[in-house]
């Protein structure tokens, strides 16, 4: 190490000081240790130590601006069993943009860091490559990578369903019957739910998840599943490959439901049956159309409810058509 002042070789000590980062979004001292030339003082660089600086500094720009780091960064390619090559790709970047990131020395501008954190969902993968299908004419489908990724992904999905519990296969069962002229939207999808578990207590005397909804302005809710999908918000959900994990009796209802509500109304008209109905009401007596509330929908409503209609309606499993005699009345009389 030289001097560029005076000239002495290897003649230096190191002594703390602090530097001041300032930019976009974040403010901070760092304290470091730094050489500097024992005979005039002169401030040495030492590329080493600069680079050890940079990547500390780096990763507390991150933290202050709330940018992905690298760890998280590289639980994406474990998450997917996925390559940084691969994935760069995917997301239409450099190359080497990724392995820049995970390298330490770049730090991913805002935009970036988000698009990387909502990968973090394999609803949002499945959603982007699903995306790149259509893009492509389906050719990347033949690549060995995106079929791998494919697969990481789809194993993430169940690996929700198994721990978030059986509602989440209600709803994989739902994204699977997605087509691309009748996509399904989340609001679309929570009312899926809430009808699927009223006919549930109908055809199959018992309810179908256990999981409550709450009362909302535009219809009954399963927060689990709005803090989910609420990032896709009005465009379609992924679709989903159908496997079988339901019943026979449980596939009928969700088929049931299909048939009668997804493949006939509008989300905003599935919506509208939802405000119609009593245990909707019961749930938000008392508040303002407009009002927020979070008030559960009793299931012993909503089982009471959809006994009564089926029994008023004659609907069964054998007369299933009969339905449509209850939706026309409800929405047009
Ligand atoms: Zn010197």
């Amino acid at each position: 190490m030289r001097c560029f002042e005076c000239g002495t070789k290897n003649e230096y000590e190191l002594k703390e000081v602090t530097r001041k980062y300032e930019g976009d979004g974040y403010c901070f001292d760092l304290t470091v240790c730094v050489p500097f030339c024992k005979v005039c003082g002169a401030p040495l660089v030492d590329e080493e130590i600069e680079a050890t600086i940079a990547k500390q500094a780096n990763e507390k720009i991150r933290e202050q601006r709330n940018i992905i780091t690298v760890e998280e960064i590289q639980e994406l390619f474990r998450k997917y069993n996925v390559s940084q090559k691969y994935l760069s790709k995917l997301l239409g970047w450099g190359e080497i943009t990724l392995t820049r990131y995970i390298s330490g020395g770049y730090t991913p501008n805002q935009q970036n860091s988000e698009k990387l954190k909502s990968l973090q969902d394999p609803y949002v993968v499945k959603k982007m490559m699903l995306d790149k299908i259509e893009e492509t004419n389906g050719d990347i489908e033949k690549e060995h990578a995106f079929q791998k990724l494919n697969q990481s992904v789809n194993e993430q999905i169940v690996k929700i369903e198994n721990s978030k519990g059986k509602i989440y296969q209600i709803v994989n069962w739902f994204l699977s019957q997605a087509e691309e002229d009748n996509c399904i939207t989340h609001l679309a999808l929570q009312k899926l739910l809430y009808f699927s578990q009223g006919w549930n207590y109908v055809f199959n005397n018992t309810c179908l998840f256990n999981d409550d909804c709450e009362a909302w302005v535009h219809g009954a809710v399963y927060r689990i599943i709005f803090d989910e999908f609420k990032k896709f918000k009005f465009n379609p959900l992924p679709q989903m490959n159908n496997r079988i994990t339901l019943s026979q009796e449980e596939i009928t209802v969700l088929e049931f439901v299909k048939k009668y509500y997804f493949n006939v109304y509008t989300a905003k008209t599935l919506e509208k049956i939802c405000h119609l109905e009593k245990p909707f009401i019961l749930a938000r007596e008392g508040v303002a159309p407009d009002k927020n509330s979070e008030e559960l929908i009793q299931k012993a409503h909503i089982q009471a409810y959809y006994l009564e209609i089926a029994k008023q309606y004659n609907i069964s499993l054998q007369n299933q058509d009969n339905v449509k005699l209850y939706l026309n009345e409800l929405l047009y009389s």
